[in-house]
This record gives structure tokens, C-alpha cells and sequence, in this order.
């Protein structure tokens, strides 16, 4: 008996609201049948050699490049991505799988800490996968998000059944079929599809680990679903990211860097720039070539070469920044673009800005995750570093000044896995990925995102 109603998954495309296609969804049975699957195929995909599954891989990678252009177009087709911006997505995941194909053998390699051969003592550390993941996805950045989990994973011998976001199913279906085409073994990599409600029912099964990208509400079901089995968890949820521009900054250069930072993929960013603080002295001067960089945006199609800002890939979201932008209004903030829907097929909302805001306002404390922003005047430091931290959130934090001291000084205080110094909306393979409060558990990329998917072994060993 299937626990679903509706056993298809309608894709939509964001911009015309036209049906891309129908697919099948995995019900109750084809999740148990996957699950089984990969719990009898992951022993023998950890006792392959290193160099093997850093090979598979590689062919994955190469794969990866060889169909950029489709993979692309389909992901501006169903969630909206401006095309420009799906290549450099497809095109920037390739060189993250590289850092961690150079880097996962000399991370995941036993380390000896103790050798004594008087005593005949050995202390040794191996690092065993974790087993059987669930590698749960958001839509906004299917091809980073998805596979700073599931490569790292791959390569350290867990078996993943991803969960991608029913917005962008048909990016995870087709990932699904490059890692079969690269030589991934039957039951290593599976794709399940569907809504949150495939993503609950997956939960449901003793897995040995969840790996999680989304919102904050849905990673604390995830949380307590996750409980019974004491899985690992780890959650990247959203954020409400600030930046604070101090009053001795170069105004043209900073102030268009800042609206990429918060308009880039139409907002739809974790990390994307949320609030804005300036030092009144240059709050003026600030907001109008802010307002002049935004003006100049080009939105509409997503296919077109020249478009910046596409559709909301979700529907419903055109509501709640609709929601945002009147709270804002009528505690007092002043509309200097946009604040509706555009009127045309699609879920388009215009890029808005708002100014004489505060924090009594839902758009300078609520995720928007669209193109809106608030800009705030503060008279110093200080005032800007308090209302920064007025979050329970703590993903990323930024501040813009030529003075290092200065800046460095504020980012010291500032409670979030990431920090920005003269720049902002930036993610290295190099850096770990992690939010505090409502920002998250746990971690992705660097050297400790590879270590994330394994489990030390302590090895005590004594010449009998
Ligand atoms: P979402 O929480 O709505 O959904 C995320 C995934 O969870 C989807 O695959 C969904 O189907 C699934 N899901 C929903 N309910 C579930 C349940 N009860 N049990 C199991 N799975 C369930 O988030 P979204 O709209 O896909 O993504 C947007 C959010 O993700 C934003 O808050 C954004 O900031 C955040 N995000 C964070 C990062 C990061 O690295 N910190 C990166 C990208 C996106």
C-alpha cells in the first residue's frame, strides 16, 4: 500500500509556469527496496581500494564537464536559474570535486601518533565510513550543495541515497544516472524522489547518518526524526546574512558588490547578503548607486544570455516577500523599487529595495530568500555590530572597510561559521561550511568535510 496520494511529481518550469514533466515519485516500498539496496552493496564499496573510488569519481567529474551545457539548461528550466548563472554553477562544482579527489587520500590515511618499540606500542587512528547516508537537498544550488555531501561521501565508502529537492528533481535524477554511467556500483549512489514527504519517510529507516540542506523549520524535523535511530545529523539551514559598509569605504566599488552579493541567483542564496548596515555618513551616497546597480539588473527570461535575475523557483515565496515588504511599510520603511509580483506567466517578484528599516520588521529578520533587501543607517561600529548579531541565526557576516584592524576586530565578536572581510556571498572548497544557531550543525568542505562522512577508529596495539 503506497502512503502517497499523488504517485506522480509535476515538474513546473518557474518561468512560464508550463509542465516540464511528470515523474514518478518513490512510495513507502521502492524507499525500503533502495535502503536494502544500499546496506548490502556499501561493504563492498568500502573495501574497494582508495585509488578506485578516487577513479570512479574522476569519471563522474569527467562526465560532469562532458554534458555542462544540458545539465545547465535543465536546471534553468525547472528552477529558474538565470543561464549564465547554471553554467558557472555546473562549471565551479567540477574544480570543488577536484579539491576533494587531491585531498581525500592524505585525509582519510591512518595516522600513527604513537610508536614506542621499546614498549612494543602502537596508538593508531583509521577512519571507517559512517555506512549507509541520507543526503537530504535544497533546490537553490542542487549541484554545490548536493555535492559537497555526496562526493566527499562517496569517496570515504558510505553508500548515499540522495534526496533532492522536488524543485529540482530532474538536476538529481540526472546526477543520478552520470554517477551509474561512471561506474558507481549498483546501490552506492540512489536518487529518491519525491516531496518532504519521500524525505520523511526515507528518515524512517535506521540509517547510519542524514545529511541535511534546508530550512531551518525543516532541519529540526529532520532532528527529531533522526533521534530514535541516534544517526549522525548534521544540518545546513538558512541564514539572515549581514553586512556592515563603515563610512571609509570606496562607495562605487563597494556598494554594486554588495547588491550582487544580495541579488545573485534572484537572492535565492544561503549565504546571500540579507541586511545591510551603513555608517550614516555615507548612508546616501551608498543607497544611490546601490539603487543605480540595481536598476540596472536585467530581469525576465532565464534562458536569455543577458538576464541577472530570473523567477523564485517556489511559488508561494512571491507571497511572503509580498508579506515583507508590506510589514515594512507600514512600520514606517520607505519602498525605493519594486515590492510586488511582476505581472506576467511565472513567479517573477521585482527586485525591491527598502530603506528606514529596523528590526521590528519581518525583511530585516525573517530569511527572504528572494530578491528584496533592507538597508539601515548606524551612526558607528558598535551600533552595527549590535544590530548584527540580532540573529538567532549564524551562517555569515561581512564587513567592508579598508581597515583591517577595524574589521577584524568586529568579525572576532560575530557568532557565525563564516566570516567576510571586504567581500561577501563566497564559498571556498578550501574553508569549512558551517552555520551556529539556527544556522546549522555540523559542517561541509575543507579537509574536516571530508573527515565528516567517517568515524575514528582508536587502534591500540601491543607486539604480544
Ligand atoms: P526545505 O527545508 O523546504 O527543503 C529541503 C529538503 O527537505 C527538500 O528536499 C525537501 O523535500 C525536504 N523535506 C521537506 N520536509 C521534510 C521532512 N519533514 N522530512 C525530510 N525531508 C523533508 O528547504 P529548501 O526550500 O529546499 O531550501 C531553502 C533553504 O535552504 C533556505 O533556508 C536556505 O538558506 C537553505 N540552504 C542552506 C544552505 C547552507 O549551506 N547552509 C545551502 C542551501 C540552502
Amino acid at each position: 500500500m503506497n502512503f502517497i496520494d499523488n504517485a506522480m511529481l509535476t515538474v513546473i518550469n518557474p518561468a512560464t509556469g508550463d509542465v516540464l514533466q511528470e515523474i514518478p515519485t518513490d512510495d513507502s516500498e521502492a524507499i525500503a527496496h533502495k535502503v536494502t539496496q544500499a546496506k548490502v552493496a556499501q561493504p563492498d564499496w568500502a573495501a574497494r581500494p582508495m585509488a578506485e573510488r578516487i577513479e570512479i569519481i574522476r569519471q563522474f567529474n569527467g562526465l560532469l564537464a562532458d554534458h555542462a551545457e544540458s545539465l545547465a539548461q535543465q536546471l534553468t528550466a525547472e528552477m529558474g536559474k538565470p543561464i549564465k548563472q547554471a553554467r558557472a554553477e555546473v562549471g565551479t562544482t567540477s574544480s570543488r570535486i577536484g579539491y576533494f579527489l587531491d585531498q581525500v587520500e592524505a585525509v582519510l590515511a591512518t595516522e600513527t601518533l604513537l610508536h614506542d618499540s621499546q614498549l612494543g606500542l602502537k596508538e593508531q587512528i583509521s577512519h571507517e565510513p559512517l555506512g549507509v547516508i541520507a543526503n537530504i537537498s535544497a533546490w537553490n544550488y542542487p549541484f554545490f550543495v548536493g555535492s559537497n555531501v555526496f562526493i566527499p561521501a562517496l569517496l570515504a565508502g558510505n553508500a548515499v541515497l540522495y534526496k533532492p529537492s522536488e524543485f529540482a528533481a530532474l538536476t538529481g535524477r540526472a546526477i543520478a544516472q552520470l554517477m551509474t554511467e561512471a561506474g558507481v556500483p549498483e546501490g552506492i549512489f540512489q536518487a529518491v524522489i519525491g516531496t518532504g514527504q519521500v524525505g520523511a519517510e526515507l528518515l524512517t529507516h535506521p540509517l547510519n547518518g542524514v545529511f541535511f540542506t534546508g530550512s531551518y523549520a525543516t532541519g529540526c524535523k529532520i532532528a527529531i526524526a533522526a533521534a530514535p535511530h541516534l544517526m549522525k545529523v548534521q544540518l545546513e539551514l538558512g541564514g539572515k546574512d549581514p553586512i556592515y559598509v563603515a563610512e571609509d569605504v570606496d562607495v562605487a566599488t563597494v556598494a554594486p558588490a554588495v547588491a550582487d552579493g544580495a541579488f545573485y541567483n534572484t537572492g535565492q542564496s544561503c549565504c546571500a547578503v540579507e541586511r545591510i548596515y551603513v555608517h550614516d555618513q555615507i548612508y546616501e551616497a551608498f543607497v544611490d548607486t546601490f539603487m543605480a546597480t540595481v536598476r540596472d539588473f536585467q530581469m525576465g527570461d532565464p534562458t536569455d544570455e543577458n538576464t541577472y535575475i530570473g523567477p523564485l523557483a517556489r511559488a508561494a515565496q512571491v507571497d511572503f516577500l509580498k508579506y515583507q515588504v508590506e510589514d515594512a511599510i507600514a512600520k514606517g520603511a520607505k519602498l525605493l523599487c519594486g515590492g510586488d509580483r511582476l505581472e506576467r506567466p511565472g513567479s517573477f517578484f521585482a527586485p525591491t529595495v527598502l530603506i528606514d528599516v529596523d528590526h521590528s520588521m519581518s525583511v530585516m529578520r525573517d530569511e527572504s530568500f528572494g530578491p528584496i533587501i533592507g538597508i539601515q543607517a548606524v551612526k558607528d561600529d558598535a551600533e552595527a555590530l549590535r544590530l548584527m548579531q540580532d540573529t538567532p541565526y549564524g551562517l555569515t557576516a561581512g564587513v567592508y572597510t579598508p581597515n583591517e584592524t577595524r574589521a577584524t576586530a568586529m568579525l572576532r565578536q560575530i557568532n557565525s561559521g563564516t566570516v567576510y572581510w571586504n567581500c561577501c556571498d563566497r564559498v571556498s572548497p578550501r574553508l569549512p561550511w558551517s552555520g551556529r544557531g539556527h544556522s546549522g550543525i555540523g559542517l561541509t568542505l575543507s579537509t574536516y568535510g571530508i573527515q565528516t562522512f567517517t568515524q575514528p577508529k582508536a587502534w591500540h596495539l601491543r607486539e604480544g
